[in-house]
């Protein structure tokens, strides 16, 4: 398999698991991946070919059992060598991502499961993405966005995405994990949510919201 095909794979099993929709179309994949509808529609043939996706038309895709494992292993990995870069090479966290998607495609399981035992079985990786376990398991990843929140909720933010823009952004409003959230104000029309962090008030645009996800606590 190459490296693209294995970047697909990663993707749908992304999307499925963020989505919590056991089927995903190809236009969504489109939107992830950056790519024309002809080139995602011919990946998806050659996918189907080696046993890797299931397609029903008109339905969208899945991953099949060895395809789903294949994803795993990337997932496994990409996450367990950001853990690495961050908590033992002193990166931050929008600068891993290439890194480890170079690493990604270049680990064995031998060398992976030793860094991994190594890190203390981490079970997420700094954006907040669990990390599957070596059987397959993983805790469930977070996906209520901040910009589903109302005036008076508040909002643990447990996971980011990563997009090297969005998190360079978060460094300069000292936003990070696990910060508690109140929120004052949502102004749809001007497409802003104003948050209060500790007794710090901050604008954040609807977009940086949609970005963001977490757990909204009960009152
Ligand atoms: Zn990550």
């Amino acid at each position: 398999m190459n490296r693209a095909e294995e970047d697909y794979i990663k993707s749908i099993y992304e999307l499925t698991v963020e989505r919590k929709q056991p089927l995903i179309k190809s236009n969504e994949l489109t939107d992830r991946l950056g790519f024309t509808d002809q080139s995602v529609n011919e990946m998806i043939k050659k996918l189907v070919q080696k046993h890797l996706v299931n397609f029903i038309p008109y339905k969208g895709i899945s991953l099949t059992k060895k395809g789903k494992d294949v994803a795993i292993r990337m997932v496994r990995a990409h996450r367990i060598w950001e853990v690495f870069l961050t908590e033992k090479l002193g990166f931050s966290w929008e600068n891993v991502h290439d890194a480890a998607e170079q690493l990604e495609h270049a680990t064995t399981n031998d060398v992976l499961l030793k860094l991994y035992q190594y890190l203390g079985e981490p079970k997420f990786c700094q954006h907040g993405n669990p990390i599957p376990d070596f059987s397959g398991h993983a805790l469930e990843v977070a996906t209520t966005s901040l910009i589903e929140t109302k005036p008076g909720d508040r909002f643990i933010l447990m996971r980011v995405l990563d997009h090297k823009e969005l998190l360079t952004y978060l460094n300069e409003q000292s936003i990070v994990l696990y910060q508690e959230f109140e929120v004052i104000e949502k102004d749809v029309f001007n497409g802003i949510l104003v948050i209060k962090i500790q007794e710090t008030i901050k604008n954040l645009t609807l977009k940086t919201a949609s970005m963001l996800f977490g757990k909204i606590m009960k009152t």
